[in-house]
């Protein structure tokens, strides 16, 4: 909710703001070819999950690193 600014205290910002930072994202090693992949994802680098291949490797998927 929109407030004026002047009417939140340094400490209420403050608070608020605690929860503000960027955590790196998690990664594990694929069991396949020993790539770092997200977890609960395909694997980027040779298109493995769960002990088979599901997409070929080397094409683009979004969002995973
Ligand atoms: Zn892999």
């Amino acid at each position: 909710m929109a407030v004026p600014k002047s009417k939140i205290s340094k400490s209420r910002r403050n608070m608020r703001r605690a929860h503000d930072a960027l955590r790196a994202a998690a990664c594990n090693e694929c069991p396949n070819c020993g790539e770092l992949k997200r977890p609960h994802h395909v694997c980027g680098a040779c298109g493995h999950y769960d002990g088979r291949e599901v997409v070929e490797p080397g094409e683009t998927w979004p969002a995973n690193a």
